[in-house]
């Protein structure tokens, strides 16, 4: 199970670290059941909320405020929840429901939020040790407003046994008029006591929105306040909050409506005003300055830009995003000078609201920029979530060190001039220097053809400059863009890809986190075993240049010559690892055949089942099958025709092979269909043999092996398929020449019913008949009609 899917939250860490210093930002979005009334929202609408944290935001935890709803109702979310890939925490205030006390075990939590009103010890209590019982993580939300307060040592003993505690003094998400109440002087003596206990208990407490003149000084590294707050790993997305802050205030039919135009995302293509005008306006100096002009005016109202921009336009149609209370700067003579100004909440008018009746100390010194610099006793806790995310952030700078280091210390293998690439599918201009002027008229995005085929590691670089672009870097296919945005009027861009695909880009130098856009697939955490990247840039503003590009592939000549590979075998895999393992097995059992004519194409969704673990074991047992490994990022999990395509770019044979995850080869087929390979175009078998669950369960356990006894498993089968659906070969094996796949794509929809006789149809209509291996069957393992693509027959 992926790690992140994992239930065991145990692995979730305490750390001290300074603020911020190697935290992963936020990555938690929320969605609330009920509104200010306490009406509550629909199944399907928190359905379509969540997958709007999932698709437009990108989160991939949510807190589920989940009041008045049943056992049933959350785990139906739940169930939801996991075709998302998401984790569900639970955030709860009304510490006396006790509708998910007792189900507490089976809500599969991430952790769970106590964000009490009221501040009743006895409560939060007995839900922290329920939870600590079951090993889920606590965080607690606790009031400043309180008349009443706890003694400290009880208070101690109650929090230190939870893994965060934030103090707030305002009031989100409850009903009631009133926001906030000005936290009283005994309140905040109590807050800075207890901060100051559960930092030596290892408890990582945060202030939220307190100035810092009001907070000891040995508790100022857990003060987050305003957009800092945004920036800290246990907080949540802005662009969540900010929706869930507005929902809050609409009943269900409004804020279904506003979810559905939300989810109505689009993204920008090119345009063909390009290569209609750039031909006819060069050389008319009056036509083409005006073009410019009119091109520069309407720049920001680009596709690509509202994508990239998307929660801000539609929030603002909806009112849903305020300018922050922390944006509006309101003049305070107190903080001026301070030298937390830029850190504090002093200078905007939520401290107007809330603190204004209260006494501020300015500090002196220098002037703090961000809380990494603020002395920090602070412990901080990471969830599974952050932990692996936080692994990852460093692996990418070590990476980064990598790129710099090959690229100030060696020389490049391969020098790309502008004459070796061009602009795809776009009016290519050339004046004759060594710069490229990548013109565009339009908004979305241009790409330059393929620049090499490689295999990683390798290093590229290349400078963009004499014009801006919304964002600039390399493409690897239309799911993985890694671009990042030209801040400047001239960026030299590296990019670094290690052995195993995982990748730094950096952009003069300094590492850059790839954009994400919204309503697109996510940026990949690892790149594919071969590659064949394009320059890409999105949204020009009237032209950007490309100089010569470098290329460090210093292991080019130790990389395996791929030119011996025949027949590349695809195999789109996201969900049946185990059956996998036998088909890479038949593949690997292949005799009279070299082994090496052959390679194997994987196209997987990292994390959706074993397919990593069982690459890295057919590669230690099995080195003579060459394995491709073409990750996608989950939003693919369903579009088998769109990974197969792209998968072609990675493959390198003449032919090439479609196999389903679930089928087992005859040990002999590839030497019968190199027999026959001269004259044919799109080679199949005769059928299929279907087998038992019983045998099917014999060789996924390893008690049987295809390769010794395939004639006896086959004569177990209990159906056989001949020449099944009208005789045009479907997709379990279908042996066809590159060529006539780059013209005949298969058909990308988001299930896979049918795609596979259109595809051959279209092939047999158009290249004439396929040949049959005579007598040839492979064998259909058992799924029990399990889904699978959208299709849940043994087809
Ligand atoms: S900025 Fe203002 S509120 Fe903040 S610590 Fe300084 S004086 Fe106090």
């Amino acid at each position: 199970m992926d790690e992140k899917n994992s239930l065991d939250n145990t692995a979730a860490a305490h750390d001290v670290v300074p603020e911020n210093a190697d935290a992963p930002l936020p990555s938690r979005g929320i969605i609330l059941s009920h509104n200010r009334k306490g009406r509550a929202y629909g199944i399907t609408c928190l359905k379509k909320w969540m997958r709007l944290n999932t698709t437009l935001f990108k989160v991939e935890k949510v807190d589920v405020a989940f009041s008045k709803g049943s056992v049933d109702e959350w785990t139906e979310l739940l169930e939801f929840a996991k075709t998302e890939d998401i984790r569900l925490s639970l955030r709860i205030q009304n510490l006396q429901d006790d509708t998910f006390f007792d189900a507490l075990p089976e809500l599969e939590l991430l952790d769970i939020l106590l964000a009490p009103e009221t501040l009743e010890l006895g409560a939060l209590s007995k839900w922290i040790s329920r939870a600590q019982e079951h090993k889920i993580p606590v965080r607690v939300l606790l009031p400043l407003t309180m008349r009443s307060l706890p003694g400290l040592e009880e208070s101690v003993a109650c929090f230190k046994a939870a893994d965060a505690v934030s103090f707030t003094w305002e009031k989100h998400f409850s009903g009631g008029r009133k926001k906030f109440r000005t936290p009283s002087s005994e309140s905040l003596q109590w807050m800075n006591s207890l901060t100051r206990r559960l930092n030596r208990e290892k408890v990582d407490v945060t202030l939220l929105n307190i100035p810092y003149c009001l907070v000891d000084e040995d508790n100022h590294g857990n003060v987050l306040c305003g957009e800092e707050l945004f920036r800290d790993h246990s907080q949540y997305l802005y662009a969540s909050w900010a929706v869930a802050k507005r929902i809050f205030l609409f009943g269900h039919a409004r804020a279904s409506l506003i979810l559905d135009e939300f989810l109505a995302s689009r993204q920008g293509r090119r345009n063909l005003a390009d290569n209609l005008l750039l031909p006819w306006v060069f050389g008319k100096v009056r036509i083409e300055g005006r073009l410019w002009l009119l091109r520069r005016l309407s720049r920001y109202i680009s596709p690509d830009w509202i994508a990239v921009q998307r929660e801000k336009e539609h929030a603002k149609r909806h009112k849903l995003l305020p300018v922050a209370s922390w944006e509006k700067t309101v003049r305070h003579d107190a903080c001026t000078g301070c030298r937390f100004y830029r850190l504090c909440i002093g200078n905007t008018a939520l401290f107007e609201k809330g603190f204004s009746s209260l006494n501020v100390t300015p500090f002196g010194g220098t002037p703090l920029l961000t809380t990494a610099t603020v002395p920090s006793q602070r412990h901080r806790w990471f969830d599974v979530i952050d932990q692996k995310r936080r692994h990852f952030h460093e692996h990418q700078r070590a990476l980064a060190e990598e790129a710099l280091r090959i690229s100030r210390a060696t020389p490049p293998s391969k020098e790309m001039t502008v004459l070796d690439y061009a602009i795809e599918d776009h009016y290519n201009h050339w004046d004759g220097g060594d710069l490229k002027r990548w013109f565009s008229l339009s908004r979305g995005e241009m790409i330059s053809t393929v620049l090499a085929r490689i295999t990683p590691p390798f290093t590229l670089m290349v400078t963009f400059g004499g014009g801006i672009a919304e964002q600039i870097g390399f493409s690897f296919g239309r799911h993985a863009k890694i671009v990042c945005p030209m801040i400047d009027y001239s960026h030299k861009l590296t990019l670094h890809v290690d052995k195993d695909g995982y990748y730094a880009l950096l952009r003069d130098g300094v590492l850059v986190q790839p954009t994400e856009f919204s309503g697109a697939s996510r940026v990949p955490e690892r790149l594919p075993g071969i590659l064949e990247p394009r320059i890409s840039m999105h949204n020009v503003d009237g032209y950007v240049l490309t100089t010569t590009l470098l290329l460090w592939d210093q292991e080019a000549k130790a990389k395996q010559d791929l030119s011996r590979i025949k027949y590349s075998v695809i195999i789109v895999s996201v969900r049946y690892a185990r059956r996998l393992q036998a088909a890479l097995l038949s593949l690997a059992h292949q005799k009279n055949f070299p082994l090496d004519a052959l390679e194997v194409v994987l196209a997987y969704v990292p994390g959706a089942d074993g397919a990593e673990d069982l690459i890295d074991a057919m590669e230690c047992r099995f080195p003579q099958l060459r394995i491709v490994r073409v990750p996608f990022p989950k939003e693919y999990v369903r579009s088998k025709g769109f990974m197969i395509n792209e998968s072609l770019h990675a493959a390198s044979g003449e032919w090439i092979t479609l196999l389903d995850a679930d089928i087992v080869l005859p040990p002999d087929i590839f030497a019968r269909v190199d027999a026959v390979s001269e004259k044919s175009h799109f080679i199949a078998p005769d059928g299929r043999y279907m087998l038992s669950p019983d045998t099917t369960h014999a060789i996924l356990l390893g008690e049987r092996k295809p390769w010794e006894e395939y004639d006896a498993i086959a004569a177990e089968a209990i159906e056989t398929r001949h020449h099944e659906a009208k005789g045009y070969p479907l997709g379990f094996f279908q042996c066809i020449r590159r060529d006539i796949l780059e013209k005949v794509p298969y058909q990308e929809f988001n299930h896979f019913e049918g795609a596979d006789w259109f595809f051959s149809k279209e092939v047999i209509d158009r290249f004439g008949d396929a040949t049959r291996l005579s007598g040839v069957y492979v064998l259909h393992l058992d799924h029990e009609g399990r889904q699978w693509y959208g299709t849940e027959k043994h087809r």
